[in-house]
């Protein structure tokens, strides 16, 4: 993991960690994921280390176009690293009147049909993210909870996806004619979806059952390897943080994988062994 500024730069596994740990905060309401690709930057502007120069460019372009700051929450690039940019609290700049609920990806090159073959490493990491958001924010992945661009008409943002027809006029091709097999909403069903939801099954199937979920109750909690204070501290978190309980041992609780709280300040807020995190 890596930072400049408010640019994180993480790998894949990374990231799943990142997103599992994540503490959502703000109160507006995510109802769809948004697919780009950049067109400029491509492929031939990305080098393997130049993340966060192509970041920053990516900026100063939005800035200029009056956007204020970088338009989208998440970049993927072709080694199938993914930056997170812009704060999840705001709203991005990614579909003409249709950004309100929306989680805006770019992911880096240019996906016409005749230009940059997506690397593995990128498709991983695109349908990973798209599965982790769809799980985090609880969307059900459909042609309406992950868009791409090309369905909105580009003078009045209107939805006219034309029913899985290739559009030719008044529409952006982005996130590419050939975005994993095509931009339609019929190549998006059969080449993307179907991707998607396998990996949220996964995901799913592999999660641990929480107990119960509390917030805690001092200023400062003490995280430890195991279930007593002779165990090392390896982190402190804030009053008020909200946390999932997986154990419970002599008045300790398991709040992930071998991180420990002392039970007595945690105020539990639900008690049900079907609640999932
Ligand atoms: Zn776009």
């Amino acid at each position: 993991m890596q930072q400049q500024g408010k640019f994180i730069l993480m790998n894949l596994s990374e990231f799943e960690d990142y997103m599992h740990n994540l503490q959502i905060y703000f109160t507006r309401k995510i109802n769809h994921l948004q697919h780009h690709h950049t067109h400029v930057p491509s492929y031939k502007n990305f080098d393997g280390k130049n993340h966060f120069a192509r970041l920053a460019a990516m900026e100063r372009y939005h800035v200029q176009n009056n956007l204020g700051q970088i338009a989208q929450h998440y970049t993927t690039f072709p080694d199938g690293q993914i930056a997170v940019c812009r704060s999840l609290s705001i709203i991005p700049a990614g579909i003409k009147r249709h950004n309100t609920g929306g989680i805006c990806i770019e992911n880096i090159g240019n996906f016409d049909l005749g230009h940059d073959v997506m690397t593995n490493a990128q498709r991983e990491s695109i349908i990973k993210l798209t599965a982790l958001l769809c799980d985090k924010f609880n969307l059900e992945p459909s042609l309406n909870s992950i868009i791409y661009h090309h369905w909105f008409r580009q003078t009045d943002g209107v939805r006219d996806d034309a029913g899985g027809k290739r559009i030719l006029e008044n529409h952006k091709t982005c996130p590419g004619t050939n975005f994993f097999g095509g931009n339609t909403v019929l190549d998006f069903q059969t080449y993307f979806l179907p991707g998607v939801q396998r990996t949220m099954s996964f995901l799913k199937t592999h999660k641990e059952p929480v107990l119960m979920k509390g917030r805690v109750s001092v200023s400062q909690l003490n995280v430890r390897k195991g279930p007593s204070k002779s165990f090392q501290k390896i982190e402190a978190i804030m009053k008020n943080t909200l946390v999932s309980i997986y154990e419970t041992k002599n008045n300790w609780y398991r709040i992930d994988k071998a991180k420990w709280v002392y039970a007595e300040y945690i105020s539990v807020e639900r008690q049900s062994k079907a609640y999932q995190r």
